[in-house]
C-alpha cells in the first residue's frame, strides 16, 4: 500500500490538531540563531522524534563564516517616568531587537526614537526585526504604541548576554535500504511568528513521525537549524552526507491559508522538481511552481553552486510577499490546523512518489496482453473503460524500460498514486517487472 494511502486512513482533522498544538507550545519561546530558545524548541521536537543535537562553538569557521556568539536573553522593557512599562518583552518576544547587546540607561524619547522600529502602514502590528552580526540594541512596538509615548525621559532595559557559546542545531536521521538521501531542513530560529516557521518544523517533525516505522527505500534526514548559519554549519561540518543527498525540501510558510508555491532548485529539473510539481498539480489548480532564485531560504545555502543540491523549497505564501509576514500577525490564528495537515499530506504524497518511481518491463510487449483472463479488465464491454484500467494501458504502453512511473504520470496527466497502484497490479498479475536502479 502506497505512503499516501496509509496517510490518507489517518483522520486529517485530529492530524491538523495536533500540529496546531505543537506551534502553540513552541510558539511562546524567544528563539534566535543560537541559545536557549533554539536548544528549548530541539528539546520539544526531541519528545516526539528522535532527534540528534550539535553544538558547534562561537568562532568555528564555517564556509566563508564565522559562529557567532551565544545571545540568550531574560528581559527587557521601556518604562516610563512614572516606572510604567510601555514596552514588555515579557507580553511579546518581538518587542526586542533579535540580538540585542544588554543596555540599561535613562535617555529622552529623543533619543530612544532612534532604537525603536515600527510598521507605520499597519499601526498595531509589531514588526520583527534582528541583528545578528552588528552589535546593536533596540525596541519594536506597534506604530501607536509609539504615537502613545509622551516626551520625557525613559528607562530602557535589555537584561541580555552575548558570549561566548555554541550554536545548536538538530538532526533526525531514518535509515532505508539505500544510504542515499532525501533532506527535508526547516529553520528554528525565528521567535513567536508561527507561519514562518513553526508551520516548517511542526509538519517536518510530523512527516519524521509518520515515516518512523515504515520500511524506506531512501534514508532520511530531518535538520532543524537556525537560518542562513545553520544551514551553512549544517553543510560545513556534513560535507561528505551532503555528496549523498538525492533529493530535498526545504519546508516554511505551510499553515496559513494560501495556495501552495514550491520552488525549484537550482538545477531546474531535478526529480524533486518534477515530483512536487506533480504532485501540486494533482492536489490543486491554483498551485504555482517557481523558478529558482537565489534569494528565499536555506534552499540558498544547499544550492549554492559549490553544492548544487537537488533541493527545492515549498511554502504556501512566499517570503515578503504577504503582509503579515516578519510581524506580530503572523500568529497562531494565521496557521489553521487544516491548512497545517493538509502540507503534511502534500509531503507525505511527495515522499510517495520518491519512494516508489521505479521502471518496470512489459513482459509482454508485443500487442496488448490478455488482461481479462488476468482479472485485470472489466468483464462487459461497451462503455468507456475505467480509470484503473486506463491507468493500466499506460503503464504497460510505456513500461519499455526507457520510462520511469513518473514519466508516464506526467505524459499520461494521471496522478502518480493511481500509476504506481496500475503498476502494483500488473506486477502481481506477472506482466511487470521492476528494473535495477541506475
Ligand atoms: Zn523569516
Amino acid at each position: 500500500m502506497s505512503l499516501l494511502t496509509q496517510f490518507d486512513q489517518s483522520d486529517a482533522a485530529a492530524t491538523g490538531r495536533e500540529l496546531h498544538r505543537f506551534a502553540a507550545e513552541l510558539y511562546p519561546i524567544c528563539r534566535s540563531i543560537t541559545g536557549e530558545g533554539i536548544r528549548q524548541t530541539l528539546r520539544n521536537i526531541q519528545e516526539r522524534i528522535p532527534l540528534q543535537l550539535t553544538e558547534v562553538p562561537t568562532g568555528t569557521a564555517v564556509l566563508d563564516w564565522t559562529v557567532p556568539k551565544e545571545w540568550n536573553i531574560r528581559d527587557a522593557y521601556i518604562k516610563d517616568a512614572n516606572g510604567n512599562k510601555v514596552v514588555d518583552f515579557k507580553k511579546c518576544n518581538l518587542h526586542v531587537l533579535n540580538y540585542s547587546m544588554p543596555v540599561h540607561a535613562s535617555m529622552p524619547l529623543s533619543e530612544l526614537k532612534g532604537h525603536l522600529a515600527t510598521l507605520p502602514d499597519r499601526p498595531d502590528w509589531v514588526p520583527y526585526r534582528t541583528s545578528y552580526y552588528k552589535e546593536s540594541w533596540g525596541f519594536c512596538l506597534s506604530h501607536n504604541q509609539m504615537l502613545g509615548l509622551r516626551d520625557g525621559d525613559y528607562e530602557v532595559c535589555i537584561d541580555s548576554t552575548l558570549e561566548d557559546g555554541n550554536l545548536t542545531y538538530g538532526e533526525c536521521y531514518l535509515p532505508g535500504k539505500s544510504s542515499e538521501e532525501v533532506l527535508i531542513s526547516s529553520h528554528a530560529c525565528h521567535p513567536s511568528l508561527a507561519n514562518d516557521n513553526l508551520s516548517g518544523i511542526v509538519v517536518a517533525a510530523a512527516l519524521a513521525k509518520f515515516l518512523m516505522w515504515r520500511e524506506l527505500r531512501y534514508s532520511y534526514r530531518f535538520v532543524f537549524a537556525p537560518g542562513t548559519i545553520g544551514a551553512i554549519t549544517w553543510l560545513a561540518k556534513n560535507r561528505e552526507v551532503a555528496s549523498r543527498i538525492r533529493h530535498g525540501l526545504v519546508l516554511t510558510g505551510i499553515g496559513n491559508a494560501d495556495a501552495f508555491h514550491y520552488k525549484k532548485s537550482r538545477r531546474g529539473n531535478a526529480e524533486i522538481d518534477r515530483v512536487a510539481a506533480h504532485v501540486l498539480l494533482h492536489n490543486s489548480k491554483a498551485a504555482e511552481t517557481l523558478e529558482f532564485s537565489p534569494y528565499g531560504y536555506d534552499e540558498r545555502q544547499y544550492c549554492s553552486p559549490g553544492f548544487n543540491l537537488a533541493v527545492g523549497c515549498l511554502m504556501r505564501s512566499v517570503w515578503g510577499t504577504f503582509p503579515e509576514y516578519h510581524t506580530s500577525a503572523d500568529n497562531l490564528e494565521f496557521i489553521r490546523p487544516e491548512k497545517l495537515a493538509e502540507s503534511l499530506r502534500v509531503c507525505a504524497a511527495i515522499v510517495d512518489v520518491l519512494e516508489n518511481n521505479e521502471r518496470y518491463r512489459n513482459l509482454s510487449p508485443y500487442g496488448e496482453p490478455q488482461l481479462g483472463k488476468r482479472g485485470l479488465y472489466r468483464s462487459t464491454g461497451g462503455g468507456a473503460i475505467g480509470d484503473e484500467i486506463n491507468a493500466q494501458l499506460w503503464v504497460l504502453n510505456l513500461s519499455d524500460g526507457q520510462n520511469s512511473l513518473l514519466d508516464i504520470a506526467e505524459r499520461s496527466a494521471i496522478p502518480f498514486t493511481a500509476i504506481s497502484a496500475a503498476a502494483e497490479r500488473l506486477r502481481d498479475g506477472g506482466l511487470l517487472s521492476v528494473l535495477p536502479e541506475g
